[in-house]
């Protein structure tokens, strides 16, 4: 598994959270992120929320290390579908700001020529692409 070593796009304030009773979130930052190098206790840093969630880039070696958040400016997070896994899906969001057109064309290669459910994100829109099923499931709740 990676390190998020300097990257903390998770934990910049886009993300609602407590950490250590601190919240995060609504554009303000975890008062442990230092926005030059990362995390400031990451051997320290508590299981919830920081531990349990590990974006796409951290744990999938099928993404390319180009493509680590602080890079390509997206975080892409897998979303388990608790019981059908034909719904399970990846979320790929902007953030900072808008998808840049070399990652977007990666990101749409790869959920095309593998077969993955994902939404993504472009200039704020969200957008779909995947089986079917979860076509169908995300028209009826959008
Ligand atoms: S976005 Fe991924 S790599 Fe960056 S701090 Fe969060 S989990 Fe780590
Ligand atoms: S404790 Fe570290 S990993 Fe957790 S949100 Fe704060 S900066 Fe991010």
């Amino acid at each position: 598994m990676r390190e998020c070593g300097d990257c903390g796009k998770c934990c910049d304030g886009r993300f609602k959270a407590e950490i250590f009773g601190v919240p995060m979130g609504n554009g303000i930052k975890c008062t442990y992120y230092d926005t030059k190098c990362g995390c400031t206790i990451y051997e320290k840093r508590p299981e919830h929320p920081c531990r349990s969630y590990n974006c796409e880039w951290l744990t999938n070696e099928d993404i390319p290390d180009w493509m680590k958040p602080t890079l390509s400016n997206v975080v892409i997070s897998y979303k388990k579908h608790p019981t059908d896994d034909t719904l399970s899906y990846y979320n790929v969001m902007e953030h900072s700001r808008k998808i840049d057109s070399v990652v977007l064309n990666w990101v749409l290669r790869w959920a095309l020529g593998n077969g993955k459910n994902i939404i993504y994100e472009v200039e704020g829109r969200l957008y779909t692409i995947g089986n079917e099923r979860f076509l169908e499931t995300i028209s009826k709740i959008s």
